[in-house]
């Protein structure tokens, strides 16, 4: 990130429109409008070879012809002009495009927009868009953009990847009262990323909380490097989960896989929030940008009505915050600021009677109480009490209460006199919503931000073991047959090169060999079918386990054969697989795929046959440490079965998640070869016992 182009082109201190129009309801003249009407106190130059004029500013044919120097150019020619415009920008010593103009890749002129890009580039300068609204700044008052006006000023920014949406969410900051520094379009993203905003955001003075509406990254790895270094909270509304996913996929992780998935592990790991819709990114950017981290579960809520107070506790356990009692002291002190018939529990219930003096008394002394990481105010209208002032007597108490590191949410139920309450809370600084699990929700993502935060920033140390000579002899060898997959057998021998545990393999291709090999290993043996044109070997017949004996081996022989070539007559077989049979033990699967946005990821849940119903898995873009995978076996809904249920034992965790870990290795390392694999399943032994892998599936990239 070059700091200096990006604040030319975030702030600039002087502003050239080319294709600045003197008729009103052309972009041209909508541009210069907006900045004059923002009241900009830089210069505007409308650039303009045919007019001398443009609302009462002097036009110039050039930006070369602009006396004093120009920050950003806000360029809104038609696309075919657009190359010439860009030059003329560079020898005049502009630090960045704002290229309003569409027509470029989103329309298959993929050349163009390169071509403009890297013309760009060349004299130092950083394109916003192409294809965009322009940029908003309320400290800069400055609207370079075609958006009617300026948001609600506020302290959090936000970043668009749809242009019609920016404007929308400009206008709704004044309904909603959630208050905004900055808009920023990015449109087709030629040049300056989103992880290029964040990282510019997170060092702006103007901005505590960024707000991002994503419909596609383009480099999703620099995005997580960005978000996870940045000091600010970030919260980002994914749009476009549903499709992805349809694709055809060869592996079971591919079916699971999915872009809803991917990207929640990735914001997770990078710290992201990740708002459920627009209300919520509304509602989540409002706390964040007004509100610090919740550093611990304690929350505690105080009410004048037990209904909204129920309300609250209900949405408290659904938003992973669940009420505790408060401890004896808090209740004790709490108990004098309420009738008898109150309730200094949690929720607090000051009752219908609580007026300003109750409110404030309870709500300084809980803030300065340790005990308490978070608050929520809850007021129900009533007909002997003044919203107005109880908002005042709230937000006074939190004043003097000194406290600044623990969050407060406040919810009032009623009329018009509430919201207008309400709305004097948030211009002081204190979110504010209109109903209590709102409120709730907002002390969640609170705390949840720390709760990320702090993930993001563990170890993320990776293991190494690996032979990649070895595995890439392998490949190479199936990549010269012309095959795309690999068989369980050269597949394990690429997962062993990684140090992961497989079951002993060997490959027999006649009765005698295979009789043989069972020997070798020992009784009871597994015999698989082997071949590239077989990946679900059960579907086929193509498996038989406890294989106990010479005589046995020999049957299973010709019955998984005549079963292949029953099930796929021209499969090309590469023979019979003799294993060692691994004693029972939890199934999991562990996968991969190759995201196209955040590449290599890993997929953890329960394996067997049900996987792809139950789809009790769990992602991460990798490197995976073993902390981290420590923690993914702790997500899925059947966690306990790991911790040992009913009497058995607890599964080997650890070494579970050392061999995730050595997975992750695999897949990284090998980013460019593998595509899809899943090693299903892989048995996990009690404590101290290990884990084996049992099949090994692997899907080549295509070159
Ligand atoms: P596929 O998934 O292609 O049908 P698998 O290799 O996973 O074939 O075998 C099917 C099932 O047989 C496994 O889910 C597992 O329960 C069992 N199995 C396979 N190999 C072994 C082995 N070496 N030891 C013990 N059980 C095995
Ligand atoms: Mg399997």
């Amino acid at each position: 990130m070059n700091k200096d182009v990006l604040n030319g082109l975030f702030r600039p201190k002087a502003v050239a429109v080319v294709g600045a129009s003197a008729t009103p309801g052309k972009i041209g003249y909508t541009v210069v409008k907006n900045l004059i009407d923002s009241k900009y106190e830089g210069n505007i130059y409308p650039i303009n070879p045919k007019a001398s004029d443009i609302l009462g500013l002097k036009a110039y044919p050039s930006v070369k012809d602009v006396p004093g120097f120009i920050d950003a150019a806000v360029i809104v020619v038609p696309s075919t002009l657009v190359p010439q415009a860009v030059i003329e920008c560079g020898e005049k010593g502009v630090k960045g495009l704002i290229i309003i103009t569409s027509g470029f890749s989103e329309v298959g002129q993929k050349d163009l927009e390169a071509q403009i890009v890297q013309s760009a580039n060349n004299y130092g300068m950083r394109i916003l868009g192409p294809n965009i609204v322009g940029s908003l700044s309320n400290s800069d008052k400055l609207n370079a953009s075609f958006a009617p006006f300026l948001p609600l000023a506020g302290k959090a920014s936000l970043v668009s990847q749809s242009g019609a949406l920016l404007i929308a969410i400009d206008a709704a900051t004044y309904t909603r009262k959630v208050g905004f520094d900055k808009l920023i379009s990015i449109g087709n993203m030629a040049d300056v990323s989103i992880a290029d905003i964040v990282e510019w955001l997170n060092e702006d003075e103007n901005t505590t909380c960024i707000s991002l509406y994503i419909e596609g990254l383009k480099d999703g790895r620099h995005f997580m490097e960005a978000s996870r270094k940045a000091r600010k909270p970030i919260v980002a509304l994914k749009a476009g989960v549903s499709a992805h996913g349809a694709a055809a996929a060869a592996s079971h992780t591919g079916s699971l896989a999915g872009a809803a998935k991917v990207y929640g592990a990735a914001f997770q790991q990078a710290g992201v929030l990740q708002a459920t819709d627009l209300d919520n990114l509304f509602d989540t950017t409002l706390a964040l940008s007004l509100q610090p981290p919740m550093n611990g579960e304690n929350l505690l809520i105080i009410t004048n009505g037990g209904g909204v107070g129920v309300l609250a506790t209900d949405a408290a356990e659904k938003y992973g915050l669940p009420l505790k009692f408060a401890p004896a002291d808090v209740q004790a002190e709490l108990k004098k600021h309420m009738p008898e018939f109150g309730s200094a529990k949690n929720p607090v219930d000051l009752t219908g009677m609580a007026g300003n003096e109750w409110y404030a008394d309870s709500v300084r002394f809980s803030l300065s109480h340790p005990w308490v990481d978070g608050l929520v105010v809850l007021y129900c209208e009533t007909a002997m009490t003044d919203p107005q002032e109880i908002a005042i007597a709230i937000h006074k108490a939190i004043q003097e209460s000194g406290e600044k590191n623990k969050p407060v949410a406040v919810s009032f139920v009623g009329g018009e006199r509430s919201a207008q309450a309400m709305t004097w809370l948030v211009e002081h600084g204190i979110p504010a919503y209109g109903a209590p699990d709102k409120a709730v929700n907002a002390l969640a993502s609170l705390r949840e931000y720390a709760r990320i935060k702090e993930m993001a920033h563990e170890d993320t140390s990776i293991c190494k073991n690996e032979n990649r000579e070895q595995a890439l002899k392998v490949i190479n060898a199936a990549r010269a047959e012309g095959r795309e997959s690999l068989t369980e057998v050269e597949a394990k021998q690429v997962f062993t090169a990684y140090g992961l545990p497989v079951t002993t393999t060997t490959l027999a291709h006649t009765e005698d060999e295979a009789v043989q090999m069972a020997n070798k290993i020992g009784f009871p043996v597994v015999m698989k079918i082997v071949s590239p044109d077989i990946l679900h070997k059960s579907d086929a017949g193509g498996v038989k386990v406890n294989i106990k004996d010479e005589k046995e081996v020999r049957e299973a022989y010709q019955a998984i054969l005549s079963n292949a070539k029953a099930y796929k007559a021209d499969a090309d077989i590469h023979g019979i697989a003799i294993q060692e049979m691994a004693p029972w033990g939890t199934e999991v699967i562990l996968g991969s795929i190759n995201d196209p946005t955040f590449g290599p990821t890993l997929m953890f849940g329960l394996g067997g046959i049900f996987v792809e119903v139950l789809k009790d898995v769990t992602f991460r873009v990798t490197p995976v440490s073993t902390s981290q995978a420590l923690r993914m076996l702790g997500e899925i809904r059947g966690a306990p079965i790991l911790g040992g249920v009913r009497g058995e034992a607890p599964r080997d965790r650890k070494m579970l998640a050392d061999t995730i870990c050595n997975y992750s290795s695999m897949i990284l390392d090998l980013a460019d070869e593998i595509s899809e694999s899943d090693a299903n399943p892989v048995l996990v032994y009690e404590e101290g016992k290990g884990v084996k892998v049992v099949d090994a599936r692997i899907i080549l990239k295509k070159k």
